[in-house]
């Protein structure tokens, strides 16, 4: 079967209050009733249709939510205020004291720390894995594990999940499977390949325009369901609510997904082809050399492409800075963190994004000092960028 998320995104039909043909926003904490009697059973979660609170659910909140449910074809999805807030909700909502879980050891810096530094003072603990290999995770379950997590594409050294064989370990053993699927929105559908509950930072390519976070967890009517209950709910009770106007422009900018992925995906295989041509080590899904590139050809929505994400090894710390200092100057890019906006970012995650990491940890998982990781933004002059590049990393040395 062919899977079309663009076309579920399109599909959706809401009106505003008035006609207008975006929902309105309503800008309300609170919503009242006209009988008694239909507040309770909103609270006790028998009323469909009725708003309480805003820290529940808005109608902004719900469109969203509903947007992103038809994106990743899972039943339903509750959005939140911050890729943070949607991963610890999901983990402390599936795990209690003395529960384990098997991990990437190649995730995002915020959710290694959550895992590695928070979780265990709750006595949750967290076997991390070199997730390329099924053996090794097989090796890591134990009676006490109950979730196995990973990104689709890992940050930052873009390792490919086997979602489909991770599927089957986690059926096997009766774990639940999340996978944080910020890299590659469209371009992967994980719940399609397995996975049970699928997660993104809306902050990076979904919103697209680095003004806000947001967060959202997709997966089941009963696991959402769970993740929102006033009695025991991780996502009520920690209260990471995301505001109605901020759900607003990030489903407005959710339409044009489709449109910006493949712009990044092609801008991105361009680039990654020519660096690798010109001797530079380059990190890209969608490159033969990638050790998972098969893997990911076979799981992928092929029209939109290997995604935005590619790292460089520019060969040392003081090489990496010098060139993306140059190439900020040169206004290619931003010497940003985060992704998916409509410029290129750059940054050097030994140093950065993944400094939550120890160094001796970093250096086993592969994560070099000259590692540079690019978002490659929506040039329209693909080939403009590349020369100016080019002459960047010859001035200061990445290539000959
Ligand atoms: C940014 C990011 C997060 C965290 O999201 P926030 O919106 O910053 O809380 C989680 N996972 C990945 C892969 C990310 O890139």
């Amino acid at each position: 079967m062919a899977i079309k998320p663009a076309n579920n995104i399109q599909d959706l039909k809401y009106f505003g209050e008035f006609g207008g043909v975006n929902p309105s926003i309503s800008d309300s904490s609170t919503f009242t009733f006209l009988s008694a009697k239909t507040m309770f059973d909103t609270f006790e979660g028998n009323a469909d249709g009725c708003y309480l609170y805003a820290r529940h659910t808005t109608p902004s909140s719900m469109y969203l939510g509903e947007a992103l449910a038809a994106m990743e074809g899972t039943e339903t999805a509750n959005v939140s205020a911050s890729g943070m807030g949607s991963i610890t909700s999901v983990l402390m909502q599936l795990c209690k004291a003395n529960d384990h879980v098997v991990s990437s050891r190649t995730i995002y810096g915020g959710t290694y720390a959550f895992l590695k530094n928070f979780a265990p003072r709750l006595n949750i603990n967290t076997s991390f894995v070199d997730i390329t290999c099924l053996k090794t995770v097989e090796a890591k379950i134990t009676s006490k594990t109950k979730v196995l997590y990973c990104e689709s594409i890992s940050n930052p050294l873009l390792e490919v999940a086997d979602i489909p064989g991770l599927a089957r370990l986690a059926k096997k053993y009766n774990l639940s499977l999340v996978v944080d699927n910020t890299f590659s929105p469209l371009s992967i559908c994980p719940k399609e390949l397995g996975a049970d509950i699928v997660i993104h930072s809306l902050t990076k390519f979904i919103n697209g325009s680095s003004d806000t976070v947001g967060g959202v967890v997709c997966g089941t009517q009963d696991m959402i369901d769970n993740l929102k209950s006033v009695i025991d709910g991780a996502a009520m009770l920690f209260g990471a609510t995301m505001d109605s106007l901020r759900a607003s422009s990030i489903l407005k900018n959710l339409r044009t997904l489709h449109i910006r992925i493949k712009q990044h995906s092609s801008n991105a295989l361009y680039l990654a082809e020519k660096f690798e041509k010109d001797g530079v080590k380059t990190v890209y899904p969608g490159l033969q050399s990638h050790p998972s590139h098969k893997i990911f050809k076979n799981m992928m929505n092929a029209e939109y492409g290997f995604g935005g994400m590619m790292t460089i090894d520019a060969g040392s710390l003081e090489k990496a800075n010098a060139l993306m200092e140059l190439m900020q100057k040169e206004n290619l890019g931003y010497l940003a963190v985060s992704l998916g906006f409509y410029k290129t970012l750059f940054s050097a995650p030994g140093s950065s994004t993944s400094s939550e990491i120890p160094e001796e940890e970093q250096k086993e998982m592969g994560l070099t000092d000259g590692l540079i990781r690019f978002s490659i933004g929506l040039d329209n002059d693909i080939k403009r960028t590349y020369d100016k590049m080019k002459a960047c990393m010859k001035i200061i040395g990445v290539i000959s």
